[in-house]
């Protein structure tokens, strides 16, 4: 996921000319900005690119995903089911909520088994967070389906998917509301950042409402807004937004390079007895930010594992150890550890987190290896890591 591999001459000229103008926020000061207006231009732009009615921009993939769920009318005692294969922000950002997270078992795609959604869901069920993990798409089609049967609100997490798409439709586009993170290592970048994407104009209403402590955005007067509802400052700076622009016109770029990359690696190790690469219900929307393979146990991905680090093979995750990721070490989520005392604590509702078993997720990942595909690698480098991978793996 390696924007920032690209941080170049069009990112520092598109930042001057922030800099220029001497206004650094999306808001007001139209006299002195002289009709420069970045963050407006990157959700046009992204709209644009993804095939969606209205992009809004924030400051964080974590901004956008509580953005959301607050638009979505996702609140106290309201479930939301998740995969336990995700990034701890969709855990913190439903729980901060005053939500309750509810999971359900990922399959070999590495996202949510659309079997285990339906049977996680109860009358309780707001809405269901699909997260695209790791550069491709969940089964997004059966996920929706199950969601329109029984009127659940569907929100997807492309954080790690951005440029990915099913059946030619961009990931993020089939949900109420879409969320994408442009941090330091998402596929494109601006330092900071992060956006929502939605097809429904109430719903964009909200959402550009939301992220600036309910502003209506009205009028010209930024003062003489008025605020229907409240919100937060999850704001993008004109400087950060500026970076995107830049970021966004190279996604096509990014996407043909990691693609190129990816398949020479895949192609190589194709036909290595026990080794399955994860499953990709649509394999040419698979935006190759990482290549997965799964081992036939435990056992063996974990020995795997340390024989690629000891072969020099960088930037490999064993997903099933790591305490960002999965949810084995979630320790201080499940036991709702914050500074101030969780509604979900206080009130006692939802189920008790330290006492789940995901026995078919646990399965799948603790089978995975996924290994980050990167933009400036030469042929040469690649072919030197397939062979390193291939003695490893054979
Ligand atoms: C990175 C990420 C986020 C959060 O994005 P930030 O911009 O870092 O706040 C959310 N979900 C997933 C799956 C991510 O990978």
């Amino acid at each position: 996921m390696p924007g920032f591999e690209y941080i170049g001459e069009a990112e520092h000229r598109q930042v001057l000319e922030v800099m220029a103008s001497g206004v650094l926020m999306r808001y007001g000061f139209d006299g002195p900005r002289k009709g420069q207006w970045k963050c407006r231009e990157l959700e046009e732009n992204l709209a644009t690119r993804f095939g969606v009615r209205r992009a809004h921009v924030c400051s964080s993939g974590t901004s956008a995903l509580s953005t959301a769920l607050a638009v979505c009318g996702v609140g106290a005692g309201d479930e939301v089911v998740l995969p336990p294969f995700t990034f701890v922000a969709d855990l913190e950002t439903v729980l901060l909520a005053g939500a309750v997270p509810v999971f359900a078992d990922i399959d070999e795609t590495l996202c949510l088994d659309p079997r285990s959604v339906a049977a996680a869901m109860t009358p309780r069920t707001k809405a269901v967070l699909a997260v695209h993990m790791c550069g491709a798409m969940a089964r997004i089609d059966a996920i929706m389906e199950l969601c329109r049967t029984h009127q659940v609100t569907l929100i997807e997490d492309a954080a790690q998917a951005a440029g990915a798409t099913f059946h030619g439709k961009a990931l993020g586009t089939f949900g109420r509301v879409g969320c994408l993170s442009f941090d330091y290592v998402k596929t494109i970048t601006c330092g900071e950042g992060g956006a929502v994407l939605t097809d429904d104009e109430e719903t964009y209403r909200l959402a550009q409402a939301y992220t600036d402590h309910g502003h209506d955005h009205a009028g010209a007067d930024r003062g003489a807004d008025g605020h229907p509802h409240i919100g937060a400052n999850f704001r993008l700076s004109e400087l950060h937004a500026a970076v995107g622009v830049a970021q966004l016109a190279r996604l096509d770029e990014i996407l043909e390079v990691q693609r190129r990359h990816k398949a020479m690696l895949k192609d190589g190790l194709a036909g290595i007895r026990g080794l399955q690469f994860r499953e990709l219900p649509d394999p040419a929307g698979d935006s190759a930010t990482f290549l997965s393979v799964l081992l036939p146990s435990e056992h063996d991905a974990r020995q795997a594992a340390k024989a690629l680090a000891e072969a020099g093979v960088d930037g490999c995750f064993y997903w099933y150890d790591n305490n960002w990721h999965y949810h084995r070490k979630w320790d201080h989520i499940k036991t709702f550890t914050s500074p101030g005392r969780l509604a979900i604590d206080r009130f006692g509702y939802g189920s008790d987190l330290t006492k789940i078993t995901l026995p078919q997720s646990d399965a799948v990942i603790g089978r995975t290896i996924s290994m980050l595909i990167k933009l400036r690698w030469t042929e040469e480098h690649v072919r030197d890591r397939l062979a390193r991978m291939k003695s490893v793996l054979a």
